[in-house]
């Protein structure tokens, strides 16, 4: 029987998340997955096996020191290698491999400094989260590394950016904070026609709702600490891509600048990833309900969310992704004032950063301080994000309440009287 079984990329993500990369424990038979806090590693004897573990000179060496690899990272990647790997198009499955890291920002970095070096040019989505755009903007230039940040989501300023030595297209989609829907299809052709490779930074949508890699890109980055773990108790991030290439990012990024992620978050994040799929469903379905509610509210002049139809990328989001996510921004006809009142009344959203947590979270970007006083855009750039986001963006990470409460709660919020105090550059620095 168990020789019919479909290899395990052609499950479903509801049964993957709960069973890839676990097995009932060898010595214990627990079937819960260990938690592995050991730092090194008995070696195997002298002879390959030793080689192997020293100098992981194969896929999955014997563990030497935690942070090269570690058990119970190791299962958290092969679950992830599965779920970004699942359901690919016939054809394009490709075996996944994955690498996973302290944060976010530290698969980011070290999926950049991998690929890139001194004379070497990447083009980037100009808006995109803020560590990541910063990294862009004012760190990769010192390194002697030429950056072209364009808007991913037009076609035209991708092609007119890339150059011969352009060796990495980078994008994120969709887009934090303000949901711009990048597209994949055309962008891996793109980018494969200069040369050069596609890498996507695909948090906002998790792999159950996006297969960049079964578009034609060449890596993924997530930010684990989002949806993928979901609790918003633990830091983590990872790389997917093609084996040998997450291979040289272990070797080179991991060994050498040190971004590992603890075997206690690895764990935690495992673990929530058993109910990724289910949660995704519930958080889009959350959204689509919060969006439509603040679509007609008096109070609201704008909503963005990808599954509306009034956003100018709704087409390319039904095509490319299998539901619309959980993210959302608006605008307030009150603005800053507004803003303020809003994050004053509410009860059941938390005003914070982050996102993809179970709780429901806002956050206010005055658009000032945003888009106007970074120094790494032009005048061009920055009229153009300010035409799609208005004045001041509300963020809201749309969690796993009760749709209708979560209604109640902004609506009792919105309805509160506009603060009028002080609203100006000491409010910026409350609320940037
Ligand atoms: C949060 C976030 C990151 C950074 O992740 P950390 O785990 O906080 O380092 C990167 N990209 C996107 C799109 C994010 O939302």
């Amino acid at each position: 029987m168990a020789r019919n079984r479909p290899p395990a990329t052609h499950r479903s993500p509801h049964t993957l998340a709960v069973h890839a990369g676990e097995e009932p424990d060898a010595e214990t038979g627990a079937l819960r997955l260990p938690l592995h806090m050991a730092t090194t590693y008995k070696l195997p004897g002298f002879g390959q096996r030793l080689f192997d573990a020293l100098l992981m000179t194969s896929e999955r060496p014997p563990h030497a020191y935690t942070r090269w690899s570690n058990p119970t990272i190791r299962a958290l990647e092969d679950r992830l290698a599965a779920l970004e790997a699942a359901e690919g198009p016939a054809g394009r499955r490709q075996k996944v491999g994955c690498v996973a890291t302290a944060s976010g920002m530290a698969a980011v970095s070290a999926l950049l400094l991998t690929l890139l070096g001194k004379g070497d040019h990447v083009v980037a989505s100009e808006v995109c989260y803020a560590g990541s755009v910063e990294l862009f903007g004012l760190h990769l230039p010192r390194w002697g590394i030429e950056v072209s940040l364009v808007d991913t989501s037009d076609l035209r300023q991708v092609q007119a950016a890339l150059r011969p030595n352009t060796r990495l297209l980078y994008v994120e989609t969709p887009a934090n904070p303000i949901l711009r829907i990048a597209d994949l299809d055309a962008l891996a052709r793109l980018a494969h026609e200069a040369g050069a490779l596609l890498a996507v930074d695909s948090t906002w949508a998790g792999p159950t709702l996006q297969k960049p890699l079964a578009r034609g890109a060449d890596y993924v980055v997530h930010s684990l600490t989002k949806y993928l773990n979901g609790h918003g108790d633990a830091l983590g991030g990872a790389v997917l891509g093609p084996v040998k290439g997450v291979q040289r990012i272990r070797k080179e990024m991991l060994v050498h600048l040190g971004g590992a992620l603890s075997p206690f978050n690895a764990w935690l994040i495992q673990r929530g990833l058993v109910t990724l799929p289910l949660r995704m469903e519930r958080h889009c379905h959350n959204a689509m309900a919060v969006a439509r509610f603040l679509d007609q509210h008096p109070r609201v002049s704008r909503v963005v969310y990808p599954g509306l139809e009034s956003h100018p990328h709704h087409e390319l989001a039904s095509r490319q992704m299998a539901g619309y996510g959980g993210m959302l921004t608006f605008q307030l006809k009150g603005g800053l004032g507004a803003a303020i009142t809003l994050a004053e009344r509410i009860r059941l959203f938390r005003y914070a950063t982050s996102l993809g947590h179970a709780h429901s979270l806002l956050f206010y970007y005055p658009t000032d301080l945003y888009v106007d006083a970074v120094a790494y855009l032009d005048a061009g750039q920055k009229a153009g994000i300010r035409e799609w986001t208005g004045d001041g963006i509300v963020r809201a990470s749309i969690g796993l309440e009760d749709p209708d409460d979560l209604i109640a709660d902004l609506d009792q919020a919105l309805r509160g009287r506009t603060f009028k105090g002080l609203v100006g550059p000491l409010a910026y620095r409350l609320f940037g």
